[in-house]
């Protein structure tokens, strides 16, 4: 899943409003942000296939560390343990384990069954959503707007960037979905590893649409 996950993201806010926008975006991604650089270190595999189906390009071979459902868990409660160190918010902490554990029930969700249970173990999981690209393309757009709709319900902008910079950022998330369903494969290995970096320097958005917005 994608777009899908900022949608959780986007929602959270309702749970947790005194959490920044920014903190939800890497909860809801944490798998995905540990995992290029796990696939860059050389720990995690992922094989390129490309057979029609945008959303099947990447076979993931093997990923136990980022997106094993045991390694989430403790993610999860690394992640809620650091942020309530870091912040002293017990709404938040209470909340952002479950933003980060939402990561793997969604992929649960799309992938086939390539998801590991343990780091060590060979069972694998996935209902695969992604054999079905229009259902996909559905679900996660209806899951941002809903998760968009929430967001923009439970805060306010407080000026002209809190608004335009929320829609702007919406629009940036869509344009960037729709071309990873229109582009070519990549060329390699190492490019989506470093083309998938790029969810880092993103939470630097939301983090700013949300200083411009109050709960
Ligand atoms: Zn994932």
């Amino acid at each position: 899943m994608f777009i899908g996950h900022f949608a959780v993201a986007f929602a959270a806010k309702r749970a947790a409003p005194r959490t920044s926008l920014a903190v939800t975006f890497v909860a809801a991604q944490f798998a995905d942000l540990l995992w290029p650089i796990f696939l860059l270190l050389g720990w995690e595999q992922v094989r390129i296939a490309p057979m029609g189906n945008p959303f099947l390009t990447l076979q993931f071979t093997r990923y136990p560390w980022s997106h094993s459902l045991e390694m989430n868990v403790l993610w999860a409660v690394v992640f809620g343990v650091v942020y309530f160190a870091v912040t002293r918010n017990a709404n938040g902490a209470a909340i952002v384990p479950l933003v980060v554990m939402s990561h793997w029930v969604l992929d649960l969700v799309t992938h086939r069954p390539d998801l590991p249970l343990s780091p060590t173990g060979l069972s694998r999981a996935g209902l695969g959503l992604w054999n079905h690209p229009a259902a996909t393309i559905i679900v996660e757009c209806a899951m941002l707007a809903g998760g968009v709709a929430i967001y923009s319900r439970v805060t306010q902008s407080r000026d002209r960037q809190g608004r335009f910079g929320l829609w702007a950022l919406v629009a940036f998330l869509l344009a960037l979905y729709a071309a990873s369903l229109v582009s070519p494969p990549p060329p390699s290995t190492t490019a989506i590893g470093w083309s998938a970096l790029i969810g880092w320097p993103l939470t630097l958005w939301p983090w700013w649409v949300d200083r411009h917005r109050e709960s």
